[in-house]
């Protein structure tokens, strides 16, 4: 099938009401930037609660792959279309029914070869008629395409509550025609809902919580902590790696990379090593919403997951929100299995990388018996061991940050 446009539709934006208006123009702009890495020209316009991308000498997978990286879409529906005549006229109903019967031969070619004795397909017309100057009403039309098509095709079947076929033709400006749908991501356009800062590991689940995220709107800026010589330079290009995959939805992703050595080798030196893991959690949630205010972000965004690991119980996780406190700290996995998180790390494309074995900074000082209850004041107590020396090594860890533009 030689496809000419992509009608995309979105369903939540549309009910935005006053606002309606930028949201469309931020899923426009979205849809413009992902087009134009891709091969091809593309014209992007919209009308009536849709989106109509037209396009020359494209190609199709790497479009629709395009398309299906813009949050906010929910349908993405290749078309061919066809223009009015050099008067102006759209075609004719019985032109009309020869486009749709050719239409539905191409992209079913087995129906050419079916009989009425076969099991047949059930199919449906529907018909939208923008241009009210159509001399058929919407039903007359679809009854008349209807009838063409069970006559060139006996193993077509009508049924008009649950078709596997729905046959589209819209009649605009030109002719859409369409039957089949990809499904879009969803969500809200990328810039529409203000700016979250992500605390991105290597591991699998903090690239699924900023995908989640980001598919909600949100701009995210990542940090990283990094403890050289003890997590590796690969370690880092990992967390490179997946910040790419969320800029490819995004288009960009700032990384700050913080390291983080000294911090977590005087906490080790000072603390008891069952609270450690507990303690770096904090130091790290207290930087990371540090950096989050000076970006002017609203948030920040954990992979953590209700108890998933020892500092992920509810207990552990009421001692590590404690030391944020301006912003609210997001957990999109908060009640996601990890089966469940696994999935979307694989329809993402973040699963292999995210899999990779490079050691993890949580990892390499980790207790064999972390606590899984610690209590506050007692945590609070022995930070208080760390003393003002503490607060030094965290100001030059944010002055010695390295900042990264990952790009799509
Ligand atoms: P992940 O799979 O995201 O690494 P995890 O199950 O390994 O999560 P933890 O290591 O306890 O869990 O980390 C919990 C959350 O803390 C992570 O999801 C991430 O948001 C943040 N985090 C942990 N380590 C780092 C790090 N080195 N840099 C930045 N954020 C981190
Ligand atoms: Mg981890």
């Amino acid at each position: 099938m030689q496809y000419k446009a992509f009608i995309l539709k979105y369903t939540e934006i549309a009910l935005k009401g006053k606002n309606r208006g930028f949201f469309e123009q931020a899923l426009l702009k979205q849809i413009r930037r992902q087009l134009s890495a891709c091969a091809g020209s593309f014209q992007v316009t919209h009308t009536g609660g849709r989106v109509y991308v037209a396009g020359e000498e494209f190609d199709f997978d790497e479009t629709v792959a395009a398309l299906k990286r813009v949050f906010g879409v929910t349908a993405i529906c290749p078309a061919v279309t066809f223009q009015r005549d050099g008067n102006g006229k759209l075609p004719d109903i019985d032109a009309l029914s020869a486009l749709a019967v050719s239409f539905l031969g191409e992209l079913y070619p087995s129906l050419q070869t079916q009989t009425e004795d076969d099991t047949q397909r059930t199919f449906k017309v529907k018909c939208r008629r923008v241009d009210k100057t159509y001399p058929l009403t919407s039903m007359e039309t679809d009854a008349h395409i209807g009838e063409q098509l069970l006559t060139a095709y006996p193993g077509l079947k009508v049924d008009v509550h649950r078709p596997e076929i729905l046959l589209q033709i819209e009649l605009r400006e030109q002719v859409n025609i369409y039957a089949e749908t990809i499904k879009g991501p969803g969500g809200m356009p990328v810039g529409t809902s203000g700016k979250a800062v992500l605390l991105l590991s290597g591991g699998i689940d903090s690239p699924v919580a900023g995908y989640l995220t980001a598919k909600r709107g949100v701009q995210l800026e990542a940090v990283y902590f990094h403890a050289p010589p003890y997590t590796s330079e690969r370690a880092k290009q990992k967390v490179k790696d997946l910040a790419k995959i969320i800029a490819s939805y995004t288009g960009g992703v700032r990384l700050h990379v913080v390291n983080f050595t000294d911090i977590q080798m005087y906490i080790y030196e000072t603390c008891p090593h069952d609270e450690l893991t507990v303690i770096m959690r904090r130091y790290m949630m207290r930087i990371a919403e540090q950096i989050a205010l000076d970006a002017e972000a609203h948030g920040l965004v954990t992979g953590e997951s209700i108890a998933q690991v020892a500092s992920q119980t509810m207990q552990a996780l009421v001692v590590t929100n404690e030391v944020v406190t301006q912003l609210p700290v997001y957990r999109p996995l908060a009640a996601f299995d990890k089966q469940e998180i696994i999935e979307i790390s694989e329809a993402i494309g973040a699963f292999e990388i995210s899999t990779l074995p490079y050691e993890d900074c949580c990892t390499i000082f980790v207790a064999k018996h972390p606590v899984t209850r610690p209590r506050a004041e007692v945590i609070r107590k022995h930070e208080e061991l760390l003393s003002e020396k503490i607060d030094t090594l965290v100001r030059e860890a944010m002055d010695g940050k390295e900042v990264i533009e990952v790009t799509a």
